[in-house]
């Protein structure tokens, strides 16, 4: 049931039409970290400057992180701003200062590359393919990526996209890499470039699963107060991920499971600046609220 999470580790600047944080704890596999470590231990493998406080690794490991594949390098550590309008989806990005990721070449210790499932988080996808490279014994990988490396590096993208299972993207990066509007149409285009699997993120409509024997869609969890949705699509990916690896199975039914307990811990973390509200959350809760969705999505 290993779990390998690579990608951002960040400080985190975010401004919403109704409070603003700066240096939050965050980065795309520090979130997936916190949603998996619900279901099965996690190894993470990133970077971050002599600036990153040491409290918050210690508190990764607290949950189960093994992070004897965090690199410490002489910098400061990935930097990242954004700014959310009104309706929460449109979200600007103000700033990215890449620090110590920019020239980052990840290694995987010797004794956490047989992991069976691998997640490559938000990063260069030059840098997820050589972390992939490091996994010899993965069996399911998923990809992450942004509107940034569609733009930056297309090609090595689309090489990166033959070599992974699944895929999990928001509707406008969907509707980017393929140039189709319809998302239903961009979703068939995607699992076209390689993966067997698309998990098609909408925001606060939900997401769609599409692939090998399986159509899913499910709405999001009605959160009543939502206080920042960064971090929100690495979070439903650790609650997917996390349930793939604990079940050890990737059969149409755990899949559409996946897609529910990836539904609740995003829900969870857009109740919270960062990574406050996930660190509140036990399994009780999220079982609890795995159930709550059960019950309001079906007859
Ligand atoms: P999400 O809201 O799920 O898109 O994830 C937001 C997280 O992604 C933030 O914590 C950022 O630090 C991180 N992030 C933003 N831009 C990048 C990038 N270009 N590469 C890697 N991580 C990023």
């Amino acid at each position: 049931m290993s779990l390998l999470v690579i990608g951002s580790i960040a400080f985190d600047k975010i401004e919403t039409p109704y409070a603003s944080r700066d240096e939050a704890i965050g980065g795309a596999a520090v979130y997936f970290s916190y949603a998996a470590a619900h279901f099965a231990p996690i190894r993470l493998i990133g970077v971050i400057g002599e600036d990153f406080p040491g409290e918050q690794i210690q508190k990764l490991q607290d949950l189960g992180v093994d992070t004897s594949g965090v690199e410490t390098a002489a910098g400061e550590t990935f930097r990242w701003a954004g700014r959310y309008e009104a309706d929460w989806n449109t979200r600007h990005t103000l700033e990215t200062r890449l620090g110590v990721f920019e020239h980052w070449d990840p290694k995987v210790p010797a004794d956490l590359r047989d992991a069976r499932y691998v997640f490559l988080a938000n990063a260069a996808p030059a840098v997820q393919a050589k972390a992939l490279d490091q996994c010899t014994n993965a069996d399911f990988v998923m990809v992450d990526t942004m509107n940034l490396w569609i733009d930056i590096a297309k090609e090595d993208l689309l090489a990166l996209l033959k070599r992974v299972d699944g895929i999990v993207l928001n509707d406008e990066e969907a509707r980017m890499l393929t140039g189709e509007t319809n998302l239903i149409q961009a979703a068939r285009g995607v699992l076209k470039l390689g993966p067997k699997y698309v998990v098609l993120k909408k925001g606060e409509h939900g997401a769609f699963l599409i692939g090998e024997g399986v159509h899913f869609s499910m709405p999001a969890y009605p959160v009543e107060k939502v206080v920042d949705p960064t971090g929100a699509g690495d979070c439903f990916a650790g609650g997917f991920m996390g349930y793939v690896a604990q079940a050890q199975n990737t059969d149409p039914t755990t899949l559409k499971r996946a897609m529910l307990y990836g539904t609740v811990t995003a829900s969870f973390c857009v109740e919270g600046f960062s990574v406050e509200e996930l660190e509140r959350r036990d399994r009780g809760m999220v079982e609890a609220r795995f159930n709550e969705l059960l019950s309001i999505t079906s007859l």
